[in-house]
C-alpha cells in the first residue's frame, strides 16, 4: 500500500501492529482456519499492548484515539496474512463497544469497558435474526420487562453471531416496543450490553460451519426468558436503533480497512509468485495478461482505501468529544461515506483476491499459498454488515433521490 498522506498516529499504529503480528505466520492462521480454533493469542497480544481499547477514552484506559486508527489497525492485523479471522478476533471490541462508549452512563462506561480494553472479557454483537435478515427495524427479538421491575427477560433468536462461543458480553439490539404500537418503526427498540453466560438458563449458541475466516466461530443464537438485569439497558427504552447506527458506521469503515488489508494480503502474494514463477522461459509476471489485471486491482485498492480514510475520518470528526469535532458534519454523510467505503474496499478486495489466485494457475487453489484462504475470506465484506446490494438501495434512493426500490 502506498502509505503517504497518513497521520504520524496511523503511521505509528500501523508499524506496531505489523510487529504484533509477525508473531502469527501463514501456517498459524492456515492452521487455525483448518482446524477451526480461536486465535485467542493474537487477542491476548492485542490486549497485553493496550490495543483493544484503541478507541476507547483514556480515563478508562483507552488510546483515546478514533475510528482512523482503528481502522488502520484492522487493515494491517489482515494485511499481515491474519485476514478477516485475525481481525475478526477482536474487531467487535473495537466497534460494538462504540455506542456503550458514547451512550452508556459513566458508571456503566466504567464498569462495561475496563475489563474489554485488558481483554478479560470479549463482546459480540447481537443484531441479525434468522427471520428478518437485513430488515433490521422488524427484529422480533423481545426484551420484556420482568413483574419485579429488576430487568427483562429476552426471547427470540440471532444468527451469525461471531465469537458467541468467547466473548463474555453482548450487544444486544432487541424489540421492547411491539411494532404495532410504534409511530416509526425505528422506534420501540432497545440496545443493551448484556453478560452473555452460556452456562444460565434461557441461552444457547450453536456453531454455524462457514466457507471461510473458519477460525473464528458464527452462530445461531437462541434466548428464552433469558434474565437481564435493568442497568443492562444503554440509553433511553426505544431508542436503541439510533444508538446502535453509532457502532455500526464504525463497523462499515472497520470492515472497509480489513478487506483493504485482504486485497494487498494477497497482491503481494501474487505479485511475488508471479516475479518467481517461470514458464515458457520467463518470469509469468512479465505477461501483460498478469501484470495489468494485478496492477489494475492495487489501483482499486488504493481508491477505496482513500474512500475508506475518509469515512474513518468524517465519523470522527462528527464525533463531539474529539479533537477535530465539526459540528456540520451530520450523521447522513457519515452514512453515506462509511456505506460508500465498505461497498469499494469489499468490491476492491474482491478483484484482488480472486486475480491473486487466477495468476497464480493450480497454486493460487492450493491452501500453502494462502491466497485460496482470502478469497473464501473476502465474501464477508461483501454480504456484512450490510449487503453489496442493500448499499446500492441507500445511495439510490437517499442520495440520488430515486423512488425508493423495496
Ligand atoms: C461470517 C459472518 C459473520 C457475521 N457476524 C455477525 C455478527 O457478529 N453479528 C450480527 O448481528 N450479524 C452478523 N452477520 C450477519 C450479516 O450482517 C448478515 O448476513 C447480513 O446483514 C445479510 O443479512 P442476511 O444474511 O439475513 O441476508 P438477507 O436479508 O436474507 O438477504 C439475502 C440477499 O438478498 C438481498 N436483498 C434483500 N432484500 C433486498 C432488496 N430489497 N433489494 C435488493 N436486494 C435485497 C441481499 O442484498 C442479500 O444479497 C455475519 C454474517 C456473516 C456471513
Amino acid at each position: 500500500m502506498e502509505t503517504s498522506g497518513f497521520t504520524e498516529e496511523q503511521m505509528t499504529v500501523r508499524d506496531a501492529i505489523f510487529k504484533v503480528c509477525a508473531n502469527f505466520s501463514d501456517d498459524y492462521w492456515m492452521e487455525h482456519d483448518q482446524t477451526e480454533t480461536y486465535p485467542h493469542e493474537l487477542h491476548a497480544a492485542l490486549a497485553k499492548d493496550g490495543w483493544l481499547g484503541i478507541a476507547l477514552p483514556e480515563e478508562l484506559g483507552g488510546s483515546g484515539l478514533g475510528i482512523q486508527e482503528a481502522t488502520m489497525m484492522l487493515q494491517t492485523i489482515a494485511e499481515s496474512g491474519a485476514g478477516l479471522a485475525g481481525a475478526q478476533s477482536i474487531h467487535a471490541n473495537v466497534y460494538a463497544t462504540q455506542p456503550v462508549s458514547k451512550f452508556a452512563t459513566p458508571e456503566q462506561r466504567d464498569r462495561f469497558l475496563r475489563k474489554i480494553i485488558s481483554g478479560e472479557w470479549r463482546t459480540c454483537f447481537g443484531v441479525t435474526e434468522p427471520n428478518t435478515g437485513l430488515e433490521t427495524l422488524k427484529l422480533r427479538t423481545t426484551a420484556l420487562p420482568t413483574s419485579d421491575g429488576s430487568g427483562y427477560n429476552v426471547s427470540g433468536q440471532k444468527i451469525w453471531i461471531s465469537s458467541a462461543q468467547v466473548a463474555t458480553k453482548m450487544v444486544l439490539l432487541a424489540r421492547t416496543t411491539p411494532i404495532e404500537e410504534v409511530k416509526k418503526p425505528s422506534e420501540g427498540l432497545s440496545m443493551f450490553y448484556i453478560d452473555f453466560d452460556l452456562s444460565q438458563p434461557g441461552l444457547e449458541a450453536k456453531r454455524i460451519k462457514k466457507m471461510g475466516g473458519r477460525a473464528v466461530d458464527a452462530n445461531q443464537v437462541f434466548f428464552d426468558n433469558y434474565f437481564i438485569p435493568k442497568d443492562s439497558l444503554i440509553g433511553k427504552e426505544g431508542q436503541g436503533f439510533k444508538i446502535i447506527l453509532h457502532g455500526m458506521n464504525a463497523e462499515r469503515a472497520l470492515l472497509a480497512g480489513e478487506a483493504l488489508g485482504l486485497g494487498y494480503a494477497a497482491l503481494k502474494k501474487s505479485s511475488e509468485y508471479a516475479k518467481e514463477r517461470v514458464v515458457f522461459g520467463r518470469p509469468i509476471g512479465q505477461n501483460q495478461a498478469i501484470q495489468h489485471p494485478l496492477a489494475s486491482a492495487y489501483m482499486h485498492l488504493e481508491a477505496a482505501k482513500l474512500a475508506t480514510y475518509h469515512a474513518a475520518r468524517l465519523y470522527d470528526r462528527s464525533t463531539p468529544d474529539n479533537k477535530d469535532y465539526d459540528p456540520s458534519i451530520t450523521q447522513h454523510q457519515v452514512g453515506v461515506a462509511c456505506n460508500s467505503a465498505k461497498y469499494l474496499a469489499a468490491e476492491a478486495a474482491f478483484t484482488a483476491c480472486e486475480r491473486s489466485v487466477m495468476c497464480m494457475g493450480g497454486m493460487g487453489y492450493a491452501q500453502e499459498y494462502h491466497v485460496e484462504r482470502y478469497l473464501r475470506e473476502c465474501f464477508v465484506p461483501r454480504i456484512a454488515p450490510v449487503s453489496r446490494e442493500m448499499i446500492m438501495n441507500f445511495v439510490g434512493e437517499k442520495v440520488l433521490g430515486l423512488p425508493r426500490s423495496y
